[in-house]
C-alpha cells in the first residue's frame, strides 16, 4: 500500500490554522508551547505542585485547578507511560471485590463509573460482560447471581441495565467459539471500558485549560527544604538537559509505584508504604481466540478472575497478579506470564490452541496497593490513602483507574487544609473532560456527512468526542493527513498530527504507544511506522532506535521476537 508522507505539523501555515481554533484565553497543549510552560514552572510561585502525571497526578491537578488554586503538574516520562497505560480499561464497580466484602468499595466505584460515563461519554463506554459457570467452578451459578444481584444494588439499579441469568444454550448462542462441555449457565452484566492512557491525558489537558502548568519529560530529582518543611522541588528538564526548581506551598506525591522514593526525598528512613503487585495482558489476533464480546472467566491454573476483552481486531486477555519488588521502569512481562495466560484462555476456547507465537504484544504494569499481606496479592487493598507524609508533602496512593476523581477530591480537600483555607469542591463530576460535550450520536451522523465514511466517523467520535471536527479539519486542510496510518486500523495520520500540537506528544512513543496507540496492536509493535513517520515530524534515526528499544521493553516479552527498525529516516 503507498503511503503519502504528510506534512511536517509543525510547518507554519499548518500551526497559524489550528491557533485558529483555540480557546483565547489559553495556549494550545502542544510540544511548541513546552518551553513556555518550563519558563512558568521556574518563575511562579505554586500553591502546590503535584508530582506524577498518571491518573492520579492528572486528576489531581485538574481538580486543584477547578478550584481556582495556582497548580503545576510535572511527569518525569509522559503522561500514563507508567501504570495508568497499563490498566485492563475497565471502569468497574469491581466485581470481584465483592468476594473480600469490600462493598464500600464497589459503591463508590459503581458511582465513579456512572459519572465518567457522563463527563466522558466518548472514551467511557458500557461494555457487557458473560460471565459464563462451569461445572466445579469456585463460584457456582447461585453464588454469581446473587453476587449480581448486589452489584446491581450497589449501583443503586442504574447500571446501563440489569445483569441477565443465561441457560448454557444462550450463552453457546452468544459465544459459540467457548467450550460446551460442563457448561452450567451464566450470565451477562455491565461494567465500562475505556483507554486509560487517553483518560489520564484528557486530565492533564484539562488540568492546563483551567489554568495549571503541566509538563512531561520533567523529573523531580529532590525536594526544596525549608527547615524540615517541603517547599517546593528539583526538577530536571530531561528535554533540555537542565536543572532547576518549581517553588510552591504543597506538593502532592502522586508517583504511584514510585511514590516511596518521593517520600524519601522528605524522609530518608521512611518505610514502604505502597507494595507493587505485577499485572500482565497479551494481545491476540481476535479470529484466533474466537471469542464474540467481553468474557469473565476463573483461571484453571489457580482460580483468579480473569478477562477476554474484544479490542478491534485484538483481543486482550489479562490479568496476572503476582508479587513485585524491582525498579517500575522496567517492568516487562516474562514467559511464564504469558504462559500463564495463554493456558487460562485456551482451556475456555478450544479451538484456539495458542501458542507464544499467537501473541502480538505482551504488557505489564504495576499496581501501587496500600497496606496488606505480600503474600496474597490478591486480597491488598484496592482502597486509597491520603496521608501528610512530611510538612508540605501529602501522599496519596492506592486506588484504582476507576476511583481516580474520589482520590483527587480527597488530596485537594487535604492540600487546601494545609493551606488554611476552606476546602472547595470542584465539579469535576459535572464538567465534561475535553470532547466529552453533546450527543455522540448527533456527533457521528454530523461527522459520517463530512467525512464520508461511516467507519471514520465512528472511530473519530470515539476518540475525540466533541473534538472529532478539529481532529477532521486538519485533513480537510491537507488531504495527505486523511490517509490512513496502518490499515486496516482505523488511524488516520492527522491523528498524529492533533497528538504533537494540541496533546504534547514529544516523542514517537508518545504518539505510537499512548495517543494513537498502535504499539500494542501490530506485531512489530509500530516500528515500521515510526521509521515511516519520523522524517515528516522531525524525529531522527536515533529517536526511531529509542522507539525500537522502549516498544521492546514495553511491549515484548523475552519470548516475542522484534524486528529491528529500518534505516534512512
Ligand atoms: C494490570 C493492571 C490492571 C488494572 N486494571 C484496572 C482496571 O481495569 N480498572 C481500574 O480502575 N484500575 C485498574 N488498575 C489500577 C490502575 O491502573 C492504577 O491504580 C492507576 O493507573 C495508578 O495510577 P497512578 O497515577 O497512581 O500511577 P501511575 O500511572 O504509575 O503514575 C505515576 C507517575 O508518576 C511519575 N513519576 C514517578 N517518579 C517521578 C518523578 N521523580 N518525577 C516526576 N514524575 C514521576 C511516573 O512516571 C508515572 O507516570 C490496574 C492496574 C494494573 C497494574
Amino acid at each position: 500500500m503507498h503511503h503519502v508522507a504528510p506534512p511536517n505539523p509543525r510547518d507554519r501555515s499548518l500551526l497559524r490554522q489550528e491557533s485558529e481554533m483555540m480557546a483565547p484565553s489559553r495556549p494550545a497543549f502542544g510540544a511548541a508551547q513546552r518551553p513556555d510552560f518550563i519558563t512558568a514552572l521556574e518563575h511562579d510561585t505554586f500553591d502546590v505542585l503535584v508530582i506524577g502525571g498518571g491518573i492520579v497526578g492528572a486528576g489531581v491537578a485538574r481538580d486543584a485547578a477547578m478550584r481556582g488554586l495556582r497548580v503545576a503538574l510535572v511527569e518525569q516520562a509522559d503522561f500514563a507511560s507508567g501504570t495508568s497505560s497499563r490498566s485492563s480499561r475497565l471502569v468497574h464497580g469491581g466485581l470481584r471485590y465483592l468476594e473480600n466484602g469490600q462493598l464500600h468499595l464497589v459503591f463508590e466505584a459503581s458511582q465513579e463509573r456512572r459519572t465518567l460515563m457522563r463527563i466522558a461519554p466518548h472514551i467511557v463506554r458500557p461494555l457487557q460482560f458473560l460471565w459464563p459457570v462451569f461445572d466445579g467452578a469456585r463460584i457456582p451459578t447461585w453464588k454469581l447471581r446473587a453476587a449480581l444481584t448486589l452489584y446491581d444494588a450497589l449501583a443503586l439499579f442504574r447500571n446501563v441495565a440489569p445483569h441477565h441469568a443465561l441457560s448454557a444454550a444462550a450463552i453457546s448462542t452468544l459465544e459459540p467459539a467457548l467450550r460446551r462441555p460442563g457448561l452450567r449457565g451464566g450470565a451477562t452484566y455491565f461494567d465500562a471500558a475505556t483507554d486509560d492512557a487517553r483518560l489520564t491525558l484528557l486530565n492533564a489537558r484539562a488540568a492546563h485549560d483551567a489554568g495549571a502548568v503541566v509538563a512531561s519529560r520533567v523529573r523531580v530529582d529532590g525536594l526544596l527544604l525549608d527547615a524540615r518543611t517541603v517547599r517546593g522541588a528539583h526538577a530536571y528538564d530531561t528535554i533540555a538537559n537542565r536543572s532547576f526548581d518549581i517553588a510552591a506551598r504543597t506538593v502532592v506525591n502522586a508517583s504511584g509505584p514510585w511514590s516511596d522514593t518521593i517520600r524519601r526525598f522528605a524522609e530518608p528512613n521512611a518505610t514502604a508504604s505502597v507494595r507493587g503487585t505485577k499485572g500482565v495482558h497479551i494481545a491476540l489476533p481476535a479470529e484466533r481466540v474466537g471469542n464474540a464480546g467481553a468474557v469473565t472467566l476463573l483461571s484453571p491454573v489457580d482460580g483468579r478472575v480473569f478477562f477476554v476483552l474484544p479490542a478491534g481486531a485484538t483481543t486482550i486477555v489479562g490479568t496476572t497478579d503476582t508479587d513485585y519488588d524491582g525498579e517500575p521502569e522496567v517492568v516487562c512481562a516474562t514467559p511464564e506470564d504469558v504462559d500463564y495466560l495463554l493456558r487460562s484462555v485456551d482451556a475456555y476456547f478450544p479451538g484456539a490452541r495458542l501458542t507464544p507465537s499467537d501473541v502480538i504484544a505482551a504488557w505489564a504494569g504495576i499496581r501501587p496497593l496500600i497496606g496488606g499481606d505480600p503474600r496474597h496479592p490478591d486480597a491488598l487493598s484496592r482502597e486509597h490513602a491520603v496521608t501528610t507524609t512530611a510538612p508540605g508533602l501529602i501522599t496519596v496512593s492506592g486506588g484504582k483507574l476507576t476511583t481516580y476523581r474520589v482520590m483527587a477530591r480527597d488530596t485537594v480537600d487535604a492540600v487546601q487544609r494545609m493551606l488554611g483555607v476552606p476546602a472547595r469542591e470542584a465539579r469535576t463530576g459535572t464538567v465534561a473532560l475535553p470532547g466529552g460535550a453533546g450527543h455522540l450520536e448527533a456527533q457521528r451522523e454530523a461527522a459520517a456527512q463530512r467525512t464520508g465514511s461511516h467507519a471514520l466517523a465512528a472511530h473519530l467520535v470515539h476518540r475525540y468526542g466533541s473534538e472529532w471536527a478539529d481532529v477532521w479539519s486538519l485533513a480537510e486542510a491537507n488531504g495527505a493527513l486523511a490517509v490512513p496510518l496502518s490499515p486496516p486500523l482505523p488511524y488516520i495520520h492527522a491523528e498524529v498530527a492533533w497528538a504533537v500540537a494540541r496533546e504534547m506528544a514529544l516523542s514517537l512513543g508518545d504518539v505510537l504507544m499512548r495517543r494513537v496507540p498502535v504499539a500494542w496492536q501490530l506485531p512489530d509493535h509500530g516500528l515500521t511506522l515510526a521509521s515511516a513517520l519520523a522524517a515528516s515530524y522531525g524525529w531522527t534515526a536515533a529517536d526511531v532506535a529509542e522507539y525500537a528499544r522502549d516498544a521492546a521493553t514495553a511491549y515484548g516479552p523475552a519470548a516475542l521476537p522484534l524486528v529491528t527498525p529500518s534505516r534512512g529516516s
